[in-house]
């Protein structure tokens, strides 16, 4: 790497980088010596109460520290879990320091910062069908324009590739294989996968391994940056980091998990504390000798959902609708259900915010979602999934 390339990732990169390896060494005292300081003043200056998504959405000043544009901007969370949340995130260190703790993981398939990323449905930019993002060194593919019409044309370029890590979410995993045809991939360097973001669970992730000799890179997170935990090749447990956020497991409704409750130790902008994620997480029954960080056995309540498009592919809805945080579609909508009944078509129930603009809401999803024929119901609100999240897709297809 240059000098100059390694001066793009920051200080923060490299102060958390630092912060990683050291603690990957450090006893059980020693990270509870470092988080109970964070988390005492955290509760002293928010107090105990255990927090959820509205307590910041009602009241987002009481939770946010130093707030001055340019320190801080706004960030809103991905869809997936009803309705976004807004809030405010520290501008320069927060990309850095998220970077640190990412490289950590991916760096388990061998990933080295700048190495080649080739990107599929991870991040929304416009609908070209191939793009490339210098500074990331990693060329983003849109599920949008993979056409049946544009297949041969991707097939043909992604043969070009010299070795390239994959990143996908993992539901986009085998609609990505299907895409190029499987003899195709096989054929090409694909040196890891590394796949975020959404429940993958183990077995699934060891076939993989088996199927084609390409090691994965998986780990939970989610988009309040409070913990971050990364998937354990040796315990095939949830390691987390503990000089990210504080993970605390509570009690839940449902026998044999618990709530996975975050509180982040960043400085600037809104601080977590206590929150509840909504995720649910089965408490850990052994231990695991790589290092003394929290861990749990397996993450749950994140869904998985794939519809099957015109073509009869399996695609997976989260590209479509929930990679582009950005979009002025979430200012317009509360919350979504996709209902699947017959292929190649979707019902999308809709709940949308007061003078919602719907002509243009459909235009959006309809161009977002080219494979399938949508049809549009407004209701006043969704189900409820057994976990207690808002889920977003029900296929009622038997092959599902
Ligand atoms: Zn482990």
């Amino acid at each position: 790497m240059t000098l100059a390339r390694e001066a793009l990732l920051g200080p923060s990169y490299f102060y958390h980088r630092r912060l990683i390896e050291e603690s990957k060494g450090w006893s059980g005292d020693q990270i509870r010596g470092y988080q109970e300081k964070r988390f005492q003043s955290l509760i002293r200056r928010y107090g105990e109460r255990v927090t959820v998504k509205d307590d910041y959405r009602d009241n987002p000043r009481r939770f946010t520290r130093w707030d001055m544009s340019p320190l801080t901007h706004s960030v809103r969370t991905g869809g997936t879990t009803g309705q976004p949340l807004c809030f405010r995130a520290d501008t320069f260190a927060r990309r850095q320091k998220e970077r640190a703790y990412l490289f950590d993981i991916w760096s388990r398939v061998g990933y080295k910062p700048h190495d080649l990323r080739l990107c599929y449905g991870v991040d929304i930019y416009g609908n070209d069908l191939v793009r490339f993002n210098h500074l990331e060194n990693a060329v983003h593919v849109s599920p949008g324009a993979t056409m049946e019409g544009e297949l041969g044309r991707l097939r043909q370029w992604i043969g070009t590739l010299p070795p390239f890590f994959l990143h996908v979410h993992p539901s986009s995993l085998y609609t990505f294989i299907e895409l190029l045809g499987e003899n195709l991939f096989r054929s090409l360097p694909v040196r890891g996968v590394i796949a975020g973001s959404e429940t993958f669970p183990i077995v699934q992730q060891q076939q993989f391994e088996r199927e084609f000799g390409i090691p994965v890179a998986h780990w939970y997170g989610h988009s309040e940056y409070a913990v971050l935990a990364y998937c354990c090749s040796a315990c095939r447990g949830f390691h987390f980091y503990p000089t990210y956020g504080k993970l605390e497991l509570l009690p839940a409704d449902t026998e044999g998990y618990h709530r996975i409750v975050a509180s982040s130790f960043n400085r600037l902008g809104t601080q977590f504390v206590r929150y509840d994620t909504g995720d649910l997480a089965v408490s850990p029954t052994g231990s695991c000798r790589t290092n003394n960080f929290a861990r749990v056995d397996a993450i749950v309540g994140r869904s998985q959902e794939t519809f099957i498009d015109n073509a009869g592919r399996k695609r997976s809805l989260f590209g479509y609708i929930f990679g582009d945080e950005k979009s002025i579609l979430w200012d317009q909508i509360r919350d979504l259900l996709v209902i699947q009944d017959e292929i190649g078509a979707l019902r999308v129930h809709l709940v949308t915010v007061p003078g919602a603009n719907k002509d243009e809401i459909e235009q959006i999803l309809k161009q977002r979602i080219p494979v399938a024929t949508l049809e549009f119901e407004y209701v006043a609100a969704v189900d409820r999934s057994p976990s207690g999240k808002r889920r977003y897709f029900h296929s009622t297809l038997a092959q599902q």
